[in-house]
């Protein structure tokens, strides 16, 4: 007899919404993580009263109404609009790209004055279908704003050429031609006020959980602990690297406690040229609207990712992208074993897409 129903590895949001949903279904879930606390990537850590995203800034969004409301039963959420702003050299636009990045990039005023502009630096490129980001970024918005606040961000942020990767990474952000500087298109959005971890906590109220405890050490002293698995580590770890490693980006974050009370003035300062070696700052507290004496920055330097650091962003190319499906064929073989998550899955997802597919996923199972 197996002492729980679910063993799930991975604190994270996809492996606690499925404990939260499974634990009401009368499931006993035993959630397993290697690292020392809960909540995965969306953990938040109190540093000098500021809630400080250990992991990167997580900013909730989403048109899905069930989700806004599914995740507003664990929180409370204020109402923070993402509005970055980019440094280029010594100058400084607003994003998404709008109208006041083309008003500063051109000195102009109007949309058609903006979109004409546009257009004829893209009638440039005669870009018909783009074929990777550069030619996407191009034919976006033209050569002055994929050379000053796309091609070094990106090329910073993936390791590669532009011309390299896949289109698709910067279809994510919206392009405007009103004076908007929300840098998401979604209907709902916001920040959980006092951070992501009671969030986490709340869901697991009803589960068993075991942190610094890994997966592949404990499966091995506890076979028959749970009649299935719910999986959200990484995929090719899982099949112990067999047919190669899935290539990953790391970031690495470098926290810093200022004495002053506002450093930047904005929580996200993307620095978009090449030179700079890091590709953000952010500043914790502005999620919340902090009035600390102190404030907590970040600055976030990204690279390729090796065994043993943490694996943050899949590289969706064809490579991997080909490599992933054969991980998948053996996945589908593994008949007590759920696969999910952004690692178990190899996918960019963001948080209202997480708990979509963790809801997905629970009832198909239950
Ligand atoms: P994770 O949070 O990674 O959880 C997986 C857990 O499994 C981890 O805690 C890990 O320690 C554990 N684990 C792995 N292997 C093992 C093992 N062998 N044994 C035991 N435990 C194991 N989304 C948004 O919606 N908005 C944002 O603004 C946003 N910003 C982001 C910024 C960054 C830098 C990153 C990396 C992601 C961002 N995301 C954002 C995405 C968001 O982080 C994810 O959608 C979400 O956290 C994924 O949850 P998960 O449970 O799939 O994975
Ligand atoms: N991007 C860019 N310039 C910026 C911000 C983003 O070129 O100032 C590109 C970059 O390729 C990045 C992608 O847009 O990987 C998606 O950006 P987003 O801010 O959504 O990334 P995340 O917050 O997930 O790191």
């Amino acid at each position: 007899m197996s002492k729980y129903d679910y063993l799930i590895v991975g604190a994270g949001l996809f492996g606690a919404v499925f404990a939260y949903e499974a634990t009401k279904k009368g499931k006993r879930c035993l959630v397993i993580d290697k690292r020392e606390h809960i909540a995965g990537n969306i953990y938040c850590q109190e540093i000098e009263g500021i809630n400080v995203h250990k992991y990167g800034a997580h900013i909730f969004h989403t048109s899905n109404k069930e989700i806004w409301e599914y995740v507003n039963q664990f929180a409370e959420f204020n109402n923070y609009i993402n509005s970055p702003v980019a440094v280029y050299k010594d100058e400084l636009y607003n994003l998404p790209f709008n109208m006041n990045t083309f008003s500063k990039m051109w000195n102009i005023k109007t949309p058609k004055e903006a979109k004409e502009i546009i257009e004829a630096q893209k009638a440039e490129f005669n870009i018909s279908e783009p074929k990777n980001l550069e030619e996407q970024g191009l034919s976006l918005v033209g050569k002055d704003i994929f050379e000053k606040l796309i091609k070094g961000y990106t090329e910073k942020q993936w390791g590669r050429p532009c011309s390299q990767l896949p289109a698709f990474i910067i279809k994510r952000l919206p392009l405007r031609f009103t004076y908007d500087n929300n840098y998401f298109n979604d209907r709902f959005q916001g920040i959980p006020m006092g951070g992501y971890t009671p969030i986490v906590e709340k869901m697991l109220e009803g589960s068993d959980v075991k942190l610094n405890t890994d997966y592949f050490e404990f499966v091995r002293e506890n076979p028959d602990i749970a009649k299935k698995t719910v999986y959200t580590g990484m995929i090719d770890e899982f099949f112990g690297y067999k047919l190669g490693h899935l290539e990953y980006r790391t970031v690495r974050f470098e926290t810093e406690i200022l004495d002053e009370e506002n450093y930047q003035g904005n929580a996200v300062v993307n620095y978009t040229e090449r030179e700079v070696p890091y590709t953000r700052i952010i500043e914790h507290k502005h999620f919340e609207f902090g009035t600390q004496p102190k404030t907590v920055i970040s600055r976030e330097y990204s690279s390729e990712w090796k065994p043993g650091i943490e694996p943050y962003y899949p590289i969706n190319d064809e490579k991997n992208g080909n490599l992933f499906l054969q991980y998948r064929e053996l996945a589908d073989k593994e008949a007590n074993v759920i696969f999910g998550g952004r690692l178990g899955n190899y996918k960019y997802y963001d948080m209202d897409k997480v708990i979509e597919a963790a809801l997905e996923c629970v009832k198909a199972e239950l």
